[in-house]
Order: C-alpha cells, then sequence, then structure tokens
C-alpha cells in the first residue's frame, strides 16, 4: 500500500485538474473494452459509471462534470452535505447527481434527504433504515409521484467491519422495502466485498455472492431481473465486476487520483 508522508507527496498523487479529464476518458475506455467482453445476455446495459469524489474538494466535482460525467458518489454524509450544497456545484454542474454510498444512521435521514439532486441512496442495511427513509421521503420529493431510488446494500465478504445485511436478510429486506415502503423504488442490491482481492485467482467471490442472490432474490419475490441492478466494483475491480454484470461501478483513485486513508 502507497504510504504518503509529506504533503508536497500527497499534491503530487493528487490529480491536477488536466488529470482528471485524462482519469475519466481511461476509465471510460477500459468500461466500454469490459462491456464489450459480457456473455451476450449481459449486453442488454450499458454500465453506469459514478465517480466517486469522496475527501476531493468541489473543483475536482466540477471539473468531472464539465469532461461529461453526471452521477458522483459520496460516502460521508458531512462530505455529501457540503458537495451537494455548495453553491459552485449547484451553478455549473445543474444535472449531478448524487449517489450515497456510505453508512447512513437514522438521525441522518432528514439531512440526506434535503440534498439537492440525491439520485440514490445505495446503501439502505435495515428494515428500520428503509422505513425511516420511507417516512421522511414525503417532506422531501419535489412532486407526489416522485419515489426515492433505494439499493439494499448486503455484507457478501462476511467482514464484521463491512456494513450491510446479512445474505441470509436480503430477500426479506427487497421484500420490506417493495410492499411497506411506497415512497420508495427498490432498484437494485449492492456489495463493497473483500478488498485486494486478486481476480486471476479466478472470478471474485463476493461479486459471484452478489450475482446468486440477485438470482434468488428474483425468482422469491418474482422481480424482472433486469430491473434490479448489481452495484459491484471499485478502482481494483471494475473491469472484472462488469464482465461478472455489474450494472453500476463505483470510482474513485482510477478518476481522482490517490486519497489518503483517514487518519494518515
Ligand atoms: C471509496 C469507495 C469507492 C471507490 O473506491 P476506489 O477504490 O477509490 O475506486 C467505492 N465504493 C464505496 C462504497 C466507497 O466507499
Amino acid at each position: 500500500m502507497l504510504r504518503s508522508s509529506g504533503v508536497m507527496e500527497k499534491n503530487m498523487l493528487t490529480r491536477k485538474m488536466a488529470d482528471v479529464a485524462s482519469g475519466l476518458r481511461a476509465v471510460r475506455d477500459k468500461v466500454a473494452a469490459a462491456s464489450s467482453r459480457r456473455h451476450p445476455e449481459l449486453a442488454y446495459f450499458k454500465p453506469r459509471l459514478v465517480a466517486v469524489s469522496k475527501t476531493k474538494p468541489a473543483a475536482l466535482v466540477i471539473e468531472a462534470y464539465e469532461a461529461g460525467q453526471r452521477h458522483f458518489g459520496e460516502n460521508y454524509v458531512n462530505e455529501l452535505l457540503e458537495k451537494g450544497h455548495n453553491p459552485d456545484i449547484l451553478s455549473k454542474c445543474k444535472d449531478i447527481r448524487w449517489h450515497f454510498i456510505g453508512h447512513l444512521q437514522s438521525n441522518k435521514i432528514n439531512k440526506v434527504l434535503a440534498v439537492p439532486n440525491l439520485y440514490i441512496i445505495e446503501t439502505v442495511h435495515s428494515k428500520q433504515l428503509a422505513t425511516g427513509l420511507n417516512n421522511a421521503w414525503p417532506k422531501f420529493r419535489k412532486t407526489e409521484e416522485s419515489l426515492l431510488k433505494v439499493m439494499v446494500q448486503i455484507n457478501t465478504s462476511g467482514e464484521e467491519e463491512k456494513n450491510g445485511c446479512q445474505p441470509s436478510e436480503a430477500s426479506n429486506l427487497v421484500k420490506h422495502v417493495i410492499e411497506n415502503c411506497k415512497n420508495l423504488k427498490f432498484t437494485g442490491i449492492m456489495t463493497i466485498g473483500k478488498y485486494g482481492y486478486d481476480p486471476s485467482a479466478g472470478p471474485n467471490p463476493d461479486f459471484l455472492k452478489l450475482r446468486e442472490l440477485h438470482n434468488k432474490i428474483c425468482q422469491e419475490l418474482n422481480l424482472d431481473s433486469r430491473a434490479v441492478e448489481l452495484s459491484m466494483g471499485m478502482s481494483s475491480d471494475y473491469e472484472h465486476a462488469i464482465e461478472l454484470g455489474s450494472t453500476n461501478i463505483r470510482i474513485g483513485s482510477s478518476i481522482f487520483g490517490y486519497r489518503a486513508k483517514k487518519g494518515e
């Protein structure tokens, strides 16, 4: 793992403006190439690229937006609030779509739902959170028909520090969203998975697990499998994830450059 000590070094590792556009271009090319390697059954959709801008300044969000990027992801509530309400982003990025991809505590629901241009919450991990979002949404929606898009996050790797519901609870949680949360629109399932898996060792077990759960959920709840997305794949493994059927990849460092770990 790359460790940086000095500020100098960190600055050199953080993408400069011009590099964001070229980082994006490189990622888009790889996304297209990986998409064309998919099984023909998976070729009915184009994977959505979510640019994860956590720890990066508003200026780089604007830069990526101006290079054509529309979907952005944040995983800390405070950063989503800061950038979501940033006046420059609001005036220059009218069509920006924010994905919340972090742990959401019930006491922060109102703050997150108030973010203009919030597109989706990818990380619903419990019935309690789903119910909280469902009850709060009417206060924030622009029109009565507008539903809040959500994905259910599943802890496919079983690691204690990872959020998400247990695989065995996933179907039940999705059922709760569909049957009891009329203000929510269930759009798919999401996983983070184990870090550092080496795809040359074979298909990533977390991605296989998410796919298996996708099939199970669609079967048990009688859902159209094409209408249920798979959010999986980050900088280190998004091409692999696309080949395995990901519809939504979340890419940070490959676009915006190295990111210091919290506390570094
Ligand atoms: C940070 C983060 C990403 C992006 O990570 P990179 O490795 O920088 O691409 C994706 N998903 C989630 C949930 C994240 O927190």
